[in-house]
């Protein structure tokens, strides 16, 4: 591909030259989910998100080192210092062990994550499979002398690092600002500065979820587990850091933080953060009641949804924005997602079978072969100009009138070539399926085609149709079913041969 792919990012708040560093893969460290609830509609697209930009990035031939992790410890309800460790409570609530809670709600998010067709990261780690490494860079912190330790824990002092380096660069916060935004220290408080952050908690003792450390039993702080886990399998520097906008502040701006005081490098180059759903307008929430599952999407058990929504409509829905917009759910949205995701299909299903057929003589009709030419690349332009997915899919809309044109009026193929009709034809299969990971779902009404089959072979019998009754036996045959003859009804039942 000749033309460049561009990337915003957010660190220098522009869009930039894809140019990876981290030869001879490009790596890649999303920030995965804190695994204490369901997977709903923000995971997914967060997921779906990144799952494309890994896609795009396989499909443009660079080889991806993508880690996601998973968060099973250390991740308090405040997103701050305070409050209790969010698997702790629901474990506690649950009478379940904060293990079983882990296990029960990774499975959930992995189930559905796979339902949407989202491929799997090449490594996934844990939060607690690596508190030895985030130990480690506690302590080279503290030894850089950007950390210190008070009663146990050990905090981030941002009012050092913010003497030399600068604290907010990514989100374009102020420390001064930031200052007047917080309460005071009591003197009680194990902190020099109300922005100081945990990279070691201390644990009481009804805590838990616990560790020995130099500091006595704690637990680790949230943000220290990406800047340990990044480092462990993408190295100091990589190519590119993503999440979502929520994450910004203060998770990803503590991640950098810490990895220039303790590893002296800025963790990534290009740093990506996908916006967020609202439903309905408004943000959501458990506590407005329009907090929507996976689940409850795809089987529409849920009183905001209309009816339900299958995995490629929501995958496709997600799509249809550019990730760095705000989406908003809506049923209306979803309809019209679904329609557009069928048409996409149709599409598809046609150009699969479709062939370079010239009914004559060919005679290149420039104007006909340029449009279509244009037509292909502009299918690649969104996703070049920083994974803009609602571009690509209007493009492969043009398409797919394209290909309705060719389907009924195969003369047109005299006017184009071989060439950029094999092109289009690749582009929008590997477009659809391969990168914007968009596949055929099965029809689901198929109890009503049985339905009608039988009544078919019903009829059959009664006109002694002997030729037609065995047509549909082996149609089910070959579906590994047979038909069941009754004395008043026919049925049909699995063949158990
Ligand atoms: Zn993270």
């Amino acid at each position: 591909m000749s033309v460049e792919l561009r990337v915003y990012n957010s660190l220098s708040r522009k869009k930039e030259v894809f140019e990876p560093i981290s030869a001879p893969y490009v790596g890649m460290y999303v920030c995965g989910p804190t695994v204490y609830g369901e997977a709903h509609l923000g995971h997914a697209r967060s997921a779906i998100t990144f799952d494309v930009i890994f896609r795009f990035l396989s499909h443009l031939d660079y080889k991806v080192r993508y880690v996601r992790n998973i968060t099973d410890v250390g991740h308090l309800e405040q997103d701050a210092d305070d409050g209790e460790d969010k698997i702790a409570k629901k474990a506690k609530l649950e009478k379940l062990e904060p293990m079983e809670v882990v296990k029960r709600y990774t499975s959930y998010y992995q189930t559905y994550l796979r339902k949407l067709n989202v491929s799997e990261p090449s490594i996934e780690p844990v939060a607690s499979g690596h508190i030895p490494e985030q130990i480690q860079i506690t302590r080279q912190i503290i030894d850089a002398g950007f950390a210190y330790e008070s009663k146990g824990s050990v905090y981030f002092d941002v009012m050092k690092y913010n003497e030399s380096h600068r604290y907010g660069a990514l989100s374009g916060r102020v420390i001064d600002d930031l200052m007047s935004g917080t309460r005071t220290l009591d003197g009680q408080d194990e902190k020099r500065s109300p922005l100081d952050f945990a990279l070691w908690k201390n644990a009481s003792p009804e805590h838990i979820m616990k560790w020995n450390s130099p500091w006595g039993i704690g637990f680790p702080g949230w943000h220290i587990e990406c800047t340990a886990m990044s480092n462990k399998y993408l190295g100091t520097r990589f190519d590119i850091h993503g999440g979502g906008l929520d994450l910004l502040f203060p998770h990803h701006e503590c991640e950098i933080a810490q990895s220039v005081a303790g590893l002296k490098s800025q963790p990534a180059k290009y740093w990506l953060h996908n916006n967020m759903i609202t439903i309905n307008g408004q943000k959501m929430g458990k506590s407005l009641g329009n907090f929507i599952t996976l689940d409850q999407l795809f089987s529409g058990d849920h009183a905001l949804l209309e009816k339900s929504y299958s995995p490629m409509t929501i995958r496709f829905f997600i799509l249809q924005a550019h990730y760095r917009s705000t989406l908003d759910f809506s049923n209306e949205a979803l309809v019209a997602a679904s329609k557009g995701y069928k048409k996409l299909m149709n599409g598809l299903r046609i150009l699969r079978k479709m062939e370079y057929a010239p009914t004559d003589a060919v005679m290149i009709d420039d104007k006909q072969e340029q449009e279509l030419i244009k037509m292909t690349a502009s299918c690649y332009g969104g996703l070049n100009d920083d994974f803009n997915t609602a571009i690509t899919i209007a493009s492969l809309f043009n398409v797919v009138k394209k290909i309705h044109t060719l389907h009924q009026n195969n003369s047109l193929f005299n006017s184009i070539t071989k060439e950029s009709f094999d092109a289009m034809k690749r582009t929008f299969l590997s477009l659809t399926n391969d990168v914007l990971g968009l596949l055929e779902e099965e029809p689901n009404n198929n109890e009503v085609i049985i339905e009608g089959l039988l009544e078919w072979y019903k009829l059959a019998k009664e006109n002694k149709d002997y030729e037609q009754i065995d047509r549909i036996r082996s149609w089910f045959k070959a579906c590994g079913m047979q038909i069941k003859d009754m004395k008043t009804s026919i049925d049909w039942a699995y063949e158990e041969a």
